[in-house]
């Protein structure tokens, strides 16, 4: 039987418009949450990025504004804006897109974020928040994976998972939350042996690798949960036909464009798991409409501390 579709997109909106309901009362209240986005350069993925950023922040309430600093701006210059935006008291949620030119220390400007306003939740003090379970922010990608699965009602306590990927980013804290939340949670890397055999045990199999359709129906026990956190660019033709022969929709729309995405699961996996993200319209859309749940939480955690 073919796989329970978990459609993010739809999931995104209704946490949209939970945030927006909030911004709103907060807003009436005096205390609409800010967000300021920091962008060095001119990184073409990331201007777009930061655009869908901004523009969901209008969308929800929410006050933005960019920072543009120059492709030459040196690790001094973004630690004193850094700086102010840490003093700035209407901001309240600070995010810096990366990757930073090379010449940047980039863990010294994420460092300098005030852990308070760190809603990518990067910080080494939120990082320690999440794995002591004390009330803090988590990155937006693994938060928007646990509300995909407790939102559509999978059962995670109790539950063997394992997720593919260790990157601080996605898997440690994708990890860590399905740990919080009772799971028995297997982390598995290049190294892991038998990784076929590790991934077969899942009943919740989640995918952040960075590697194309990698995981094939090998790799899922039948039933199983699969969350897919892969976003990749398929350009080739050869590939194309190895993800997609037969899909009319895809092939409309790659023949249209010249590429389409794909995750890290091989999309014939949906014909044994029991449920799957699709990519795109999975996991993606979480991330911006955590990012808006991020700096709502910061700004009430932070403007109501006695
Ligand atoms: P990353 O930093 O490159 O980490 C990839 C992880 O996969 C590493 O831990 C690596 O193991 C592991 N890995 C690589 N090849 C493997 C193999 N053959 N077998 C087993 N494990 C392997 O990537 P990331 O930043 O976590 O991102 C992962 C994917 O998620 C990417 O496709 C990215 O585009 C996507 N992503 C999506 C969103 C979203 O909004 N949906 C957000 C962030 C990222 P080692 O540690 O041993 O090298």
């Amino acid at each position: 039987m073919a796989a329970k579709i978990l459609d993010g997109t739809k999931i995104a909106s209704v946490i949209r418009a939970e945030v927006a309901a909030e911004v709103r009362a907060m807003t009436a209240a005096g205390m609409c949450p800010g967000l300021a986005v920091v962008l060095v350069g001119h990184n073409p993925a990331s201007e777009v990025y930061v655009r869908g950023k901004v523009k969901a922040s209008g969308e929800v309430g929410i006050y933005s504004e960019e920072h543009k600093p120059a492709e030459s701006s040196s690790t001094e210059d973004l630690l004193r804006l850094i700086g102010e935006l840490n003093r700035r008291e209407e901001i309240d949620g600070i995010l810096v897109q990366l990757p930073l030119p090379a010449h940047v220390d980039s863990k010294k400007v994420l460092l300098a974020v005030d852990p308070a306003k760190d809603v990518d939740g990067f910080h080494p003090m939120n990082v320690g928040f999440l794995s002591t379970q004390r009330p803090g922010l988590v990155p937006c990608t693994p938060a928007g994976v646990m509300e995909i699965l407790r939102r559509s009602n999978i059962p995670i306590a109790g539950q063997e998972a394992v997720v593919v990927g260790r990157s601080d980013i996605v898997g440690k804290p994708v990890a860590m939350l399905l740990i919080n939340a009772n799971a028995t949670v297997t982390v598995c890397h290049s190294k892991t042996r038998d990784l076929p055999g590790v991934c077969r045990r899942a009943d919740i199999l989640v995918a952040a690798i960075g590697k194309a359709g990698m995981i094939t129906q090998e790799f899922v026990k039948p039933s199983a949960t699969v969350i897919d956190v892969g976003i990749n660019q398929v350009k080739d033709r050869a590939e194309f036909e190895r993800f997609f022969a037969g899909d009319a929709r895809r092939e409309e729309s790659f023949r249209k464009r010249g590429s389409t995405l794909v995750g890290d699961v091989h999309p014939s996996v949906a014909e044994v798991a029991g449920a799957i993200t699709p990519v795109p319209g999975g996991v993606g859309p979480l991330t911006i409409a955590m990012l808006m749940a991020n700096t709502v939480k910061a700004a009430k955690m932070r403007r109501t501390k006695p």
